[in-house]
């Protein structure tokens, strides 16, 4: 991903010649480079689409709100498959992150290659409530790093599994920052500071909490915080196309039954929204919410 900078603007150098051909014709494009981690039609789904297996442009944008979306899918991109034939700010898209979800919870952007794209999040608090938390890795770019470091760094940082680390060393390295993460995940193998052992819940602080969640990976863990926000890595997601919650059996690499028995688990708590590593976000009243667990709860058990 490379971005030249031209008269207080940035243009984003990719390959025109690896354009795909499902782009609609127009300023913006997705090319051949694309890994189809679906950030773009997540983030504005008004201008990607997923058309198979990568993604592409089927709208181009056509007013300001549109086309700083598009600049926003174009830094949180893993790949720099994102490209315009014309100039823009990119401050368009950099600046809107790390990006208010509600409360104190941030989505950072920036996905990162190494984890093929996943999402992380910044839980932004006082150093008096314990300093600001990280879950899971972002890209390390600068512009970000700067911007997490003016909303007072990164005392903690949480890790879902082992899937979605990627720069975490450079972020302990960067802001002294303890990391957590499961035993079972080779924790101690990546030299995390804080290792979680067994299957039981551990109180971090009194409105945080660590769920251990085998199935996707052996020592995959969840957030719960405030009661409110539950961080899933790769163990629960909406999806869009079936109206509820979700878990991916294909990519179930330690096992599915497990994976199951730790949703179950997961009805005990409440919760308002899902904020996962893959697949989309979603946000409902705690009782609803339930609903759709117990919905996918039992959709797992037939699978
Ligand atoms: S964000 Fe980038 S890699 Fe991910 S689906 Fe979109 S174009 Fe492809």
């Amino acid at each position: 991903m490379t971005f030249v900078p031209f008269c207080g603007y940035y243009v984003f150098v990719a390959s025109l010649q690896q354009r795909l051909p499902e782009n609609v014709p127009g300023d913006f494009f997705v090319d051949s480079t694309c890994i189809d981690c679906d950030t773009c039609s997540q983030l504005a789904p008004a201008i990607f689409r997923d058309h198979g297996d990568q993604c592409s442009v089927y709208h181009q944008p056509d007013s300001e709100a549109e086309t700083q979306l598009a600049m926003m899918a174009l830094v949180a991109c893993p790949t720099g498959s994102i490209g315009t034939n014309e100039r823009h700010d990119a401050h368009l898209g950099i600046d809107a992150f790390p990006m208010l979800l509600e409360d104190n919870v941030y989505f950072c952007g920036f996905t990162s290659e190494d984890s093929f794209g996943a999402w992380s999040y910044l839980i932004v608090r006082p150093a008096g409530e314990g300093g600001n938390i990280l879950i899971d890795s972002p890209r390390f770019a600068s512009q970000l790093v700067k911007r997490i470091e003016a909303m007072g760094g990164v005392n903690r940082m949480l890790l879902t599994h082992k899937d979605d680390v990627a720069a975490h060393k450079l972020f302990r390295d960067r802001f002294n920052c303890e990391r957590l993460m499961h035993a079972d995940d080779g924790a101690s193998r990546l030299g995390v500071e804080h290792v979680i052992r067994g299957e039981e819940p551990v109180q971090l602080d009194d409105d945080l909490l660590v769920i251990p969640t085998p199935g996707h990976t052996r020592g995959h863990v969840v957030f719960l915080y405030r009661n409110k926000f539950l961080f899933t890595g790769d163990h629960l997601a909406w999806s869009p196309a079936r109206r509820t919650l979700t878990a991916f059996r294909s990519v179930s690499w330690y096992s599915w039954p497990e994976q199951t028995r730790s949703m179950e688990k997961l009805l005990s708590y409440r919760f308002e929204w899902v904020l996962p590593g893959h697949g989309d976000i979603h946000k409902d009243d705690a009782q609803t919410m339930h609903d759709h667990l117990a919905r996918c709860v039992s959709w797992m058990k037939t699978v």
